[in-house]
């Protein structure tokens, strides 16, 4: 049983201690949180140790009643992984302290990847993680366009990729993010940073991307085409991606419109927190006009990196290999148990929380 402890109880923080929660070979050794709050009583009543930072922080969670286990020192030491899942910048300032107690440790993607031993994606590049000391799981839009790519890769050549992302001003919670207002390019240099990104968990594609920072909270949306050295036959492509279970070809019978439509679709199938942890990719979007091939997909930035975050445990402790590991977690999460491309097809029991 692996003990992991969660640095940074936040969006990411507190999906990944749930998701370890209902792993057979994993528990939560502890949490920490800054200060006291909602999300502080969420992990005290999930049973969640909850530890904080500094001396001085274990008498404000005391004085508001909370029962604090400890400081991030005693959670590091006593956990066999650490996941760092504080705000980007701050993962870099704890890698002394999981180096000084021998605590391997998983960061996320705002932390460099020039930090770790490698960057981590679970279909592309597991094998090469394990054993590692630190990972860094790529970003949500990285982790999106990944899932999507390696299939892709494996099956056809590849002579150029272009993506354009149309990014979430923010987080449902972030009421400070933005804009409200505007269509911002977002970085304004072409190409953004998000497709050498891609290169440090799958070197074998080349992706220039354009990035654009839209006002919604929902998921990013990702508009892709490739040039392929043949015409595809586009039956085989759906089934090739339809073949990933973390890609979900959200199907036409559906009359899934838009991202609004597909978070109603989570939350009414009883996702927890209506989280949708697959790359979408609109079914009927994809297309092929002789070797150029489209597509249109949506994704989670709250949720698409916590199987992600499962698989590197796994990574980092080498305690499974990536087929058994990916298997493991998505059974666990309930992920993939959407409906098929027919109509006829069984639906599946929603998983429960
Ligand atoms: P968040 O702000 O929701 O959560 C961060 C948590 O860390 C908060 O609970 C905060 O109180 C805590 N924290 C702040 N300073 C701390 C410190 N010094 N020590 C310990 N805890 C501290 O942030 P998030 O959205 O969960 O992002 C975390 C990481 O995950 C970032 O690197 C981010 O880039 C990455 N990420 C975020 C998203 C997303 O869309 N939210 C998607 C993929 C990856």
């Amino acid at each position: 049983m692996l003990s992991v402890g969660v640095n940074g109880y936040g969006t990411i923080g507190k999906r990944v201690a749930d998701a370890v929660r209902v792993q057979p070979d994993m528990r939560v050794a502890g949490v920490t949180k800054t200060k006291p709050g909602a999300e502080a009583a969420i992990a005290e009543e999930r049973g969640y140790p909850l530890y904080t930072i500094e001396q001085d922080r274990l008498d404000l969670f005391r004085e508001a009643g909370f029962e604090p286990a400890g400081l991030i020192e005693e959670l590091v030491q006593e956990s066999d992984v650490i996941v760092d899942a504080t705000p980007g910048g701050v993962g870099e300032t704890y890698l002394p302290m999981y180096r000084e107690y021998d605590t391997p440790a998983i960061f996320q993607g705002k932390e460099d990847h020039e930090m770790v031993d490698a960057s981590f994606n679970a279909r592309a590049n597991f094998g090469e993680c394990v054993g590692a000391d630190y990972l860094r799981v790529v970003s949500c839009n990285t982790t999106g366009l990944t899932r999507t790519l390696a299939p892709l890769v494996d099956n056809y050549e590849i002579e150029a990729a272009r993506a354009t992302l149309v990014r979430r001003g923010g987080d449902p919670d972030q009421s400070e993010r933005g804009p409200i207002n505007d269509t911002i390019p977002d970085p304004v240099d072409i190409p953004s940073h998000h497709g050498p990104d891609i290169g440090t968990v799958l070197p074998e594609i080349d992706v220039t991307t354009v990035a654009l920072r839209v006002p919604t909270t929902l998921m990013h949306v990702h508009a892709v085409s490739l040039t392929l050295a043949a015409s595809p036959d586009p039956a085989e492509v759906a089934s090739v991606l339809d073949d990933e279970s973390r890609v979900f070809l959200v199907p036409e019978y559906l009359d899934v419109e838009g991202i609004a439509a597909l978070a109603e679709y989570g939350r009414d199938r009883g996702r927890p927190r209506g989280d949708m942890w697959e790359s979408c990719l609109w079914d009927g979007s994809l297309t092929v006009d002789g070797r150029e091939l489209y597509f249109i997909q949506a994704v989670h930035q709250e949720s698409n990196v916590v199987p992600e975050n499962i698989d590197a445990i796994r990574a980092i402790t080498g305690s499974m290999d990536a087929a058994d590991s990916m298997q493991l977690t998505d059974e666990q999460l309930g992920i993939g148990n959407w409906p098929g491309q027919l109509r006829d097809a069984p639906t599946p029991t929603p998983p429960s929380e």
